[in-house]
């Protein structure tokens, strides 16, 4: 018998969490032919949230996997990603999604996240991947051959692989890094409501708009077949800037929005009010293989959801690690295809997590800065895709296929003189 191979019972990768990262991984691996483990700790599988975006470097994996079809049955296939200034709502950029589907091969797709959580779902299940719940894993070692974790009630389980994809507050991350996650004291509110409810405010329902403001955006798009319409409010909170423990509640999310257009404020009503998310990441790390324990996903990158990608590149992370697993499939080298993983994906989501901070930064603006921003924008052409080129293109396997980043475009190269009124604008396009 192969040393490496896995006794009866044990099987060869547990994923610890079942949130997207984690299925996606598991049912990328099960693909491999790997016997597949799912541990998550809530007692039943699902998601909370409203509404996904996912960009071609999502959906071509999607395809590959063979659940695209599934995916656009569920979700909506928008026209345009339309940017507006959320003060006056005027447009400042646009994506034409049609005209970028023919560049990339592939759909940008807005979905319910419950929705693609139960596509991962059901096939995992169909792959023969063990899927269990109530099961809290609260630490981890490596050993002989593999890895092992250590369960709430005592239990150990082991594997030749350990896939550590348990979120932001991932108990892997604090054991084996032991960082902090970074807050940005924004606070973002979410709300997915039938479509009646939104057709008087003056909403685009077949685009994606963005409305970019001081301290504040607003993302609006339809979903479920455009039977439902998904909101995301987001703002900077004094609160969390004066230090006080209790921030991003209710009061200042209508604070927060009392100066934007028309379309926004009708919005910000309908918003859930029971729940908000805090917006946190953490700095970008080079080490997530350690020994064979795996960091994935949010565990491993975290971003804020700026770029919208963070469920993408969870999902990206269990495609690369399942095919650098299937390139040494004869001999099953778990080491090399960890290190092939780690050379590739830390570079990638590090260009995302920091771009996602930066891009967080330019939404939200205010006086000249917002004015010479708003003329940037303006003057890019929509059919330019130098600033998504990176990004949507296919997912990377080895460092060598990472393309380029794009090059920014300073706010310094275009004046203003007061609202709408642009002196030079020569250097952006
Ligand atoms: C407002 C907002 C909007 C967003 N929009 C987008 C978007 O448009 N597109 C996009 O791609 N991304 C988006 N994201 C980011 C995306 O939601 C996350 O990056 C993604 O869901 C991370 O998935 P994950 O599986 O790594 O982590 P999680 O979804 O956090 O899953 C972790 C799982 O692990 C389980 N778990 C935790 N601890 C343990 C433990 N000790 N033992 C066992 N199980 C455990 C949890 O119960 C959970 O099921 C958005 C995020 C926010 C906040």
């Amino acid at each position: 018998m192969n040393p490496e191979s896995s006794p009866a019972g044990r099987p060869d990768v547990l994923v610890v969490g079942g949130g997207i990262g984690g299925l996606s991984s598991a049912f990328a691996l099960a693909r491999q032919g790997l016997q597949v483990r799912v541990l998550e700790r809530a007692k039943e599988f699902g998601e909370v949230g409203a509404g996904l975006q996912i960009a071609p470097n999502c959906t071509r994996i999607l395809a590959e996997h063979g659940l695209l079809d599934e995916a656009k049955t569920l979700g909506v296939v928008p026209e345009n990603m339309v940017m507006r200034d959320a003060l006056d709502s005027r447009e400042l950029t646009r994506l034409d999604l049609r005209d970028l589907e023919h560049r990339y091969g592939f759909p940008y797709m807005v979905i319910h996240r419950s929705d693609l959580h139960g596509i991962f779902l059901r096939a995992c299940e169909r792959a023969g991947v063990e899927l269990l719940t109530d099961q809290t894993v609260v630490g981890y070692e490596n050993i002989e051959g593999g890895a092992r974790v250590l369960l709430e009630d005592g239990r150990t389980e082991e594997a030749s692989l350990v896939v550590a994809a348990d979120g932001l507050h991932s108990v892997a991350r604090r054991q084996l890094v032991g960082d902090d996650v970074v807050s940005s004291d924004y606070v973002a509110y979410r709300a997915a409501v039938p479509i009646d409810h939104v057709r008087e405010n003056g909403v685009a329902e077949k685009d994606v708009t963005v409305y970019v403001g001081p301290r504040c955006h607003f993302v609006q798009y339809a979903l479920r077949g455009g039977e439902m319409f998904n909101q995301v409010a987001v703002f900077q909170s004094p609160k969390a800037l004066a230090g006080q423990e209790d921030w991003g509640t209710p009061d200042e999310l209508d604070a927060a929005f009392e100066a934007t257009c028309d379309t926004v404020r009708k919005g910000i009503p309908l918003m859930w009010r029971d729940r908000w998310w805090q917006m946190l990441d953490r700095d970008p790390i080079d080490t997530w293989v350690h020994g064979r324990i795996a960091l994935l996903g949010d565990a491993a990158h975290p971003p804020l959801q700026y770029m919208a990608q963070g469920a993408i590149m969870a999902i990206e992370d269990g495609w690369v690690l399942a095919r650098h697993l299937s390139n040494t499939a004869a001999q099953r080298d778990w080491d090399t295809a960890l290190a092939a993983y780690q050379a590739v994906r830390v570079e990638h989501c590090r260009r995302v997590l920091t771009t996602a901070r930066a891009w967080g930064d330019l939404w939200h603006l205010d006086g000249e800065a917002r004015l010479q921003r708003n003329t940037i924008m303006r003057g890019r052409d929509t059919y330019d895709y130098s600033f998504t080129d990176w990004v949507y293109g296919p997912t990377a396997l080895t460092p060598d296929e990472e393309p380029a980043m794009f090059t920014s475009i300073p706010l310094s190269s275009v004046s203003v003189e007061s609202e709408g009124t642009e002196l030079t604008g020569g250097a952006a396009r």
